[in-house]
């Protein structure tokens, strides 16, 4: 064979070869074959492949150099650009189209999108009778289906994910072989042939809800317990089955027609609803509707114990195509969908496990045979003063990176001990784990070591330090310490702070308000209402909450009216505490003996809501976490700042003339707006004041008492009003969750300034 020399090209740069690398959310969410489609559409040639770092992709021929704008203006629904890398490289010149090349690499610095709830396009495919997915109950496509719940490894790819259980038939082989098809390597891809199946006919599941049975519902991160929201009698026995006293249900609706007709949705909470991640959202219920037993409107009254009388009511849209089925054949005006576990421990996802555990629980239990890798339960979102918080960052948000302001040595943050998640940073990109819960049981312990495995099997990360909460008795703590890495103890306010710093690539000095439940100070106290000056790994306490008293430790955070009648004590006022808490058992002796418990207090803000609730008698115990600050917060409808009720000296803001003006009032509403209101004002000025003293204009807002509207909407309005930048939470949790986060960003400072060796503290 003779080798011709190439004939003169009419264009000099009819040659030209580009090579983009991509990095940011670009495998699983149908990158590459839009890759595809655009380099074919410009009749460009190459290739595009994942590879460790994202996609690389190499385009030849005239349009070339315009591929990289053309790319970004036409992104896939999920995709998300981080960097991207064009340079020129040799041509090779023989032009014969554009491939999707398999892809290469261990995965190292690749990462993974969460998983993303049926889309509309299925959702119509489903429900064409013509279609040879109708009523199928795994139908997926490039734009949605399982992504993380069901990865083993990275690259992902349909072997490396549970799917890959699952031989594709000829059609769909054809669908995924296709550029021209939505599913055109769509990893999910399956259809009543090939695909998984359900345990039990859509039909039966359907009868057994509507009779008012309770069914667990093998769902995309883990199983739900379900049933009819309307049907009292339903709603009763699973309260009584779980165990769960008062605890709110969240609710699922067949859309957000339906959502209306059971909360006030807001535009902005619309979008929140309808997200491709499809969170539970945090809604008001209308205030005719916060009575029980409502007279009716469309058919669909939930029954009261839904919510046994908060207003706040959680409700999402169907995530999986099987959820949609339930609503199309029942005709359900509402569901509850709540996690299926046993008291405390993490979501079930094993099937064998469900069986066994759920059988108790549910007259039903409907599964089916993919395999769920990563547990993953529902992720809980709020609207908190315009901003859409995330208070439980899970299914549909984890493991979605964050991408950071810097590089930082590979490192992991352990968490704390509620509400409990692991992260690793590696260079530019943080990952935090799915929610896991409160670190209470074996259970949740295995699934909290479990997560972390995980995360470093997919990240493939070596980390060389590992950031720990300063208390030497959390199970999170212990863990770190078996690690055989260098440790880093992080106090737990300065994770918090960390953690939105990180968010908000913030590099220079903060003042950080974070009010929170509890979390342990340097010398073992109990803080959580703190004002910081942090500096990366620097920080300073510059202020607190005046210390409450805590009669009785974690049995006040149970029980806020000891912490209240320790305040009427305090006021001279002990004689009330009997008949004001008549219907506590233990009032009487706590009157009798309030002056000689052992002396213990708190800074936390948490603890102060607590009081305040019950000085108003509004919640005299917490039956859930929270509780009493969630009823507190419900009864406030329009705040109300008194600037006589409360002090600022020496960077302590004492609240003791709020309190006893509550202790006072006789109607809790007025109460509820006088607390929020002036606890507001308080806080502002205290942050106000620091600011200004510091010569410091960013303020960093943190700590689970972010997810309070009433609260958050006042102080933001105020710190706004003084000029300072105020930055919250918003892809992470305002609470715990966020503080794996802040702990790994923390361990990461302190290798790149070798101030981490084994023990060491910050
Ligand atoms: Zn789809
Ligand atoms: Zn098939």
């Amino acid at each position: 064979m003779t080798a011709h020399p190439r004939a003169p090209l009419p264009f000099a740069d009819a040659l030209t070869r580009r090579r983009l690398v991509v990095t940011g959310r670009v495998q699983g969410v149908g990158f590459r074959p839009q890759v595809h489609r655009l380099a074919t559409g410009l009749g460009l040639s190459g290739f595009v492949r994942n590879d460790g770092h994202g996609v690389t992709i190499e385009v030849e021929g005239a349009a070339a150099h315009r591929f990289a704008d053309h790319l970004r203006a036409h992104l896939p629904p999920l995709a998300r650009i981080d960097t991207l890398t064009d340079s020129a490289v040799a041509a090779e010149g023989r032009a014969a189209g554009f491939v999707i090349r398999d892809s290469e690499g261990d995965g190292t610095g690749a990462r993974l999108a969460p998983d993303v709830a049926v889309c509309e396009a299925c959702l119509s495919e489903m429900r064409d009778p013509a279609n040879r997915r109708f009523g199928h109950a795994f139908i997926a496509c490039t734009d949605c289906g399982p992504r993380f719940s069901m990865t083993k490894r990275l690259p992902y790819d349909r072997a490396t994910t549970t799917m890959g259980d699952f031989p594709m038939c000829a059609a769909c082989a054809r669908e995924y072989a296709d550029p021209a098809s939505r599913r055109f390597h769509a990893e999910p891809i399956c259809c009543p042939d090939c695909g998984p199946r359900l345990s039990h006919p859509l039909d039966e599941i359907v009868a057994a809800l509507r009779a008012g049975r309770i069914v667990a519902i093998k769902g995309l991160g883990g199983y739900h317990l379900a049933c009819d929201a309307t049907k009292e009698d339903a709603v009763a026995a699973l309260r009584l089955r779980k165990r769960r006293e008062a605890k709110p249900f969240a609710v699922m609706v067949a859309d957000v027609a339906a959502a209306g007709r059971l909360a006030c949705v807001t535009p902005a909470e619309a979008t929140l609803l309808r997200g491709a991640d499809r969170p539970i959202v945090l809604l008001d219920q209308p205030v005719a509707s916060r009575l029980p037993l409502r007279g009716g409107r469309d058919g669909c009254d939930l029954a009261p114990s839904v919510t046994m009388g908060l207003p706040t009511l959680g409700l999402f849209l169907p995530v999986t195509p099987l959820h949609a089925l339930l609503f199309d054949r029942g005709g359900f005006g509402a569901l509850v969908m709540t996690s299926a576990n046993v008291a405390g421990d993490p979501i079930v996802i094993d099937d064998e496990e469900a069986r066994a555990k759920l059988s108790d629980l549910a007259d039903l239990v409907v599964s089916h045979d993919r395999v769920i890798r990563v547990r993953a339960d529902d992720g809980v979102a709020r609207v908190v003063a315009g901003v859409p918080t995330f208070i439980r960052r899970s299914r549909g948000q984890a493991p979605e990176p964050l991408h950071l302001a810097r590089q930082l040595p590979p490192v992991i943050g352990i968490g704390a001990h509620l509400k409990a998640t692991v992260a690793v940073i590696d260079r530019d990109q943080a990952t935090l784990s799915a929610h896991v819960g409160d670190l209470d049981s074996t259970a949740a312990i295995a699934a909290h070591e479990q997560a972390l495995r995980h995360l470093l099997d997919l990240t493939r990360i070596r980390p060389v330090a590992v950031g720990h909460d300063l208390h030497p008795d959390f199970p999170s703590t212990r863990f770190a310490q078996t690690l055989g890495l260098p440790l880093l103890a992080v106090q737990h306010h300065h994770a918090h702070a960390l953690a939105v710093m990180a968010e908000h690539h913030l590099t220079r000095p903060v003042i950080a308000l974070v009010l929170d439940g509890v979390g342990y100070g340097p010398g073992g106290e109990v803080w959580g209402g703190e004002l910081l000056r942090v500096d990366g790994l620097a920080w300073q306490r510059l202020g607190h909450l005046a210390p409450l008293p805590l009669p009785g430790g974690d049995r006040a955070a149970r029980e806020p009216w000891r912490i209240a009648a320790a305040l009427l004590a305090r006021f001279g006022r002990a004689d009330e505490i009997a008949t004001r808490f008549a219907d506590q058992p233990q009032a009487a002796t706590m009157a009798r003996n309030i002056g000689r418990l052992p002396p213990a207090f708190t800074t936390s803000a948490g603890r102060l809501f607590d009081a305040a609730a019950a000085l108003t008698g509004l919640a005299p115990v917490n039956r859930f976490e929270a509780e009493a600050a969630m009823r507190l917060e419900a009864a406030a409808t329009e705040p109300v700042a008194d600037l006589g009720l409360y002090s600022i000296e020496n960077g302590i803001l004492d609240l003791d003339p709020l309190m006893r003006s509550l202790a006072d009032g006789t109607d809790p509403v007025m109460g509820a707006n006088l607390f929020h209101g002036t606890f507001a004002a308080g806080l502002a000025e205290l942050v106000i004041t620091a600011a200004a003293a510091e010569g410091l204009s960013d303020v960093v807002l943190a700590g689970g008492c972010l997810a309070n509207r009433p609260l958050t909407a006042q102080m933001q309005r105020l710190l706004d009003g003084a000029g300072l930048s105020v930055w919250r939470a918003c892809q992470l949790p305002p609470g715990d969750g966020a503080v794996a986060l802040g702990q790994a960003f923390a361990a990461g400072l302190a290798v790149e300034c070798g101030a981490v060796e084994s023990g060491g503290s910050c």
